[in-house]
């Protein structure tokens, strides 16, 4: 049993991004849980996504460890495809989608949710999209998973901080 995800409107998400290519596409691992992070950038500052590819790359990764990127502007990108597993939360990556949006750091640095209006409303279009096409039982953030995130090499952005996503993903709307 497998997995499907349907493309065949890219403007639905957000009114600007989209879920990977058009069309229909099998995804061949079980998907139970939705990780949101946060990229640990400060709000004033522009981090866009072949930076964060950049910065991935620069730590011996492929591509970007999470599945979405979602920008400022509240484009989200489709940085690793679904059918890949991700690498952005230690443990729970093999039966999870991992989800980034751009912040998370006020201007002193502090963490903050420091989600735009797009950002949130793409972030909502998308977990519910996916909530739909996955068996999703749990969507949260990275920080309410197991503390423990030494071991892995890899010193990612969210590593920095333990508050990611600086938000409370499991009190938002998509949970109802
Ligand atoms: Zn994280």
């Amino acid at each position: 049993m497998g997995n499907y995800l349907e493309n065949s409107d890219c403007g639905g998400i957000g009114g600007s991004g989209s879920i990977g290519r058009n069309g229909v596409r099998r995804v061949d691992r079980r998907i139970t849980l939705i990780v949101v992070h946060c990229t640990a950038t400060r709000v004033d500052r522009d981090f866009p996504e072949q930076e964060l590819l950049r910065y991935h790359r620069a730590r011996g990764m492929k591509m970007v460890g999470y599945h979405f990127y979602i920008r400022k502007d509240g484009f989200i990108h489709s940085t690793r495809p679904l059918e890949m597993v991700g690498a952005h939360a230690k443990r729970y990556n093999t039966e999870s989608i991992g989800i980034a949006y751009e912040g998370g750091l006020s201007p002193q640095g502090l963490p903050a949710d420091t989600r735009t209006q797009r950002q949130k409303y793409s972030m909502r279009a998308l977990i519910r999209t996916l909530k739909k096409e996955f068996a999703i039982s749990r969507v949260c953030g990275h920080r309410d998973l197991s503390p423990d995130r030494n071991g892995n090499g890899v010193v990612e952005p969210h590593e920095w901080m333990k508050q990611c996503p600086c938000f409370d993903v499991v009190g938002d709307a998509w949970c109802e």
